[in-house]
């Protein structure tokens, strides 16, 4: 299993100094792994990244979330088109950092919908997904789709939704991406879901019902991972927080990342490392009982 962090816990920028700064905080912290989000991927570049990365020892993979120009479930045809072309980017960029991982909002726009989704907005997006999982299983990617709650999707969430939009993609390349976070909205408990999904679990983020340092809110974390032992995931799990000390606007923006709640980005990421580093050693005793 791999640790990783968001790397918005440390720069709100992915040029040169952003990721310098994030890859050898990541590392500092004592993660395996970095997830960048890719909400600019023509401005990002991948050769320099791939390079801080080797250099650093880390592992890596990529999100984002759509918007209205790129969403798949778009009834105009030109997002829908807009969307998939970006995502194969992503897919390309993904592929040139030698991650296996690419995951987010990646089904529709990242928003607050004020209507139900369509059955044409479905299968609009089912279709495109269907064509990426091609190309990514052809770059060995897995393609995890993050349920997020109701303010910022309309399609789907939670994990049993998530499972029959799966059904309608139907490829193996395409997993369901849980998030401690969003589930404490959705879901009925924190454990039911990963056993719903099983070994269709592709990617985790674990947050805080605030976003803030794991332990200070109300999510309830122990049966989260009791769960992940239970199912035997495997897959890599991501520290997610955010704040208005680092700032990256469209982001921010679309999370409702409107306050502090927290300063120092090192001593937060090593804190969440130690946080499930710890639950992950615990329950995998769990098998011994
Ligand atoms: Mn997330």
């Amino acid at each position: 299993m791999q640790l990783g962090v968001h790397a918005l816990v440390f720069t709100g920028t992915f040029d040169r100094a952003g990721l310098t700064t994030a890859v050898e905080s990541t590392r500092a912290a004592g993660f395996d792994l970095l997830e960048i989000p890719l909400m600019d991927p023509y401005g990002f570049d991948r050769k320099l990244a791939a390079g801080l990365l080797a250099d650093n020892g880390l592992a890596v993979t990529a999100s984002l979330g759509l918007s209205d120009a790129t969403d798949l479930t778009s009834a105009n045809p030109a997002a829908v088109e807009a969307g998939e072309r970006m995502l194969e980017e992503c897919l390309d960029i993904v592929a040139a950092m030698g991650g296996r991982h690419l995951c987010g909002v990646i089904y529709s726009a990242m928003k607050k919908y004020l209507e139900p989704p369509t059955q044409a907005g479905r299968a609009s997006s089912a279709a495109a997904l269907g064509r990426l999982a091609a190309r990514a299983a052809d770059l060995g990617i897995t393609l995890s789709l993050e349920v997020v709650n109701r303010y910022e999707t309309n399609l789907m969430n939670t994990g049993r939704q998530a499972l029959a939009f799966l059904d309608e993609i139907g490829s193996d390349a395409v997993r369901v991406h849980l998030d401690t976070y969003h589930m404490h909205i959705e879901e009925s408990d924190m454990f039911s879901p990963v056993l719903d999904v099983g070994d269709r679990l592709g990617y985790v983020h674990i947050g805080e019902s605030h976003r803030g340092y794991l332990g200070s809110g109300t999510v309830d974390f122990d049966p989260f991972f009791r769960a992940l032992a239970r199912v035997g995931y495997d897959g890599p799990v991501v520290f997610e927080s955010f704040s208005s000390a680092v700032v990256n606007d469209d982001l921010s923006r679309a999370l409702g990342i409107w306050r502090n709640l927290w300063q120092d980005s090192d001593d937060l990421a090593a804190h969440a490392q130690r946080f499930i580093r710890d639950h992950l050693h615990a329950v995998g005793s769990i098998a011994m009982h």
